[in-house]
């Protein structure tokens, strides 16, 4: 148990592996409530009986980010079983990085979808219960990519900067009762890298993962960090980095 972090409520989406799923644990440890989202509900429901079986509390609800009313489910989920949402963690997310030759429009909509309409649709599912309740915190992950190029990211990289100005600028409208954390991971060991993608840049992506990348641990423990602040005190921003990344 942490003493901030004990009966928060806290709703993590992409909670159903990698870094959403070591989130999960991570803060289920500290005594947080939990709402996890994601689309494959297998997978939810073993990361929930997980929890529950070390006497932790945690929801699955299967969400697609990209649809409002799947956001919206998510957070009622959060208050009709809790009573309140303290933190929203957005997190779902998508590699499917190719060169533009590829013209793999499928996959560019995706990130675009992922990242940007699903973080915009956690703001508006979870603003009004922040405001409601004058506190609240925005926890989103957004990437390294967004600090540094490599092809072929070039879409998946422009998302994650999406990300990255949109978390800026809704802590500068938040205002004294909220709070807004950006965490930005560098190469991290999940299944999720390269997952939208095939051939050579797979190939390359996972080796890449199982040469050099950090555990998901270390993201939650990161997120864990910004949340379990003292009120008042706001973690804006994040980066973590293997050690061996340039
Ligand atoms: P995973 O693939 O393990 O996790 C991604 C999660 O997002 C899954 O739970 C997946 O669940 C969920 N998800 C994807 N699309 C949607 C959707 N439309 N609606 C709801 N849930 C969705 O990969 P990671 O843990 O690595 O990725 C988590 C976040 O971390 C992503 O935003 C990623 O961009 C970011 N990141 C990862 C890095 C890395 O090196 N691994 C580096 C930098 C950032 P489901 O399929 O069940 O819906």
């Amino acid at each position: 148990m942490h003493e901030k972090i004990d009966g928060t409520v806290i709703a993590i989406t992409g909670a159903s592996s990698g870094i959403g799923a070591a989130t999960a644990y991570h803060l289920a440890s500290r005594g947080a409530r939990l709402v996890l989202g994601a689309r494959r509900q297998d997978r939810l429901d073993e990361v929930v009986a997980a929890i529950e079986a070390e006497g932790g509390e945690a929801v699955g609800v299967v969400v697609d980010v990209t649809r409002r009313d799947d956001l919206a489910r998510l957070v009622d989920t959060a208050v009709t079983t809790y009573g309140r949402l303290d933190v929203l963690v957005s997190n779902a997310g998508t590699m499917a990085v190719s060169p533009f030759d590829a013209l793999d429009q499928d996959g560019w909509d995706s990130m675009v979808a992922t990242h940007i309409t699903g973080f915009l649709n956690g703001i508006a599912a979870a603003l009004p219960v922040f405001r409601r309740q004058e506190s609240g915190q925005f926890v989103t992950v957004g990437s390294t990519a967004a600090y540094r190029i490599m092809s072929p990211q070039g879409v998946y990289a422009a998302t994650k900067t999406a990300v990255t100005v949109l978390s800026e600028a809704l802590r500068q409208e938040s205002g004294p009762d909220l709070r807004v954390t950006l965490v930005s991971p560098g190469f991290t060991h999940t299944e999720g890298v390269g997952k939208g993608t095939t051939g050579a840049i797979l190939e390359s992506m996972t080796a890449q993962r199982d040469a050099i990348a950090m555990p998901p641990s270390a993201i939650a423990t990161a997120i864990g960090f910004a949340i379990e602040q003292p009120d008042g005190v706001d973690i804006n921003e994040v980066v973590v980095r293997p050690t061996v990344q340039g």
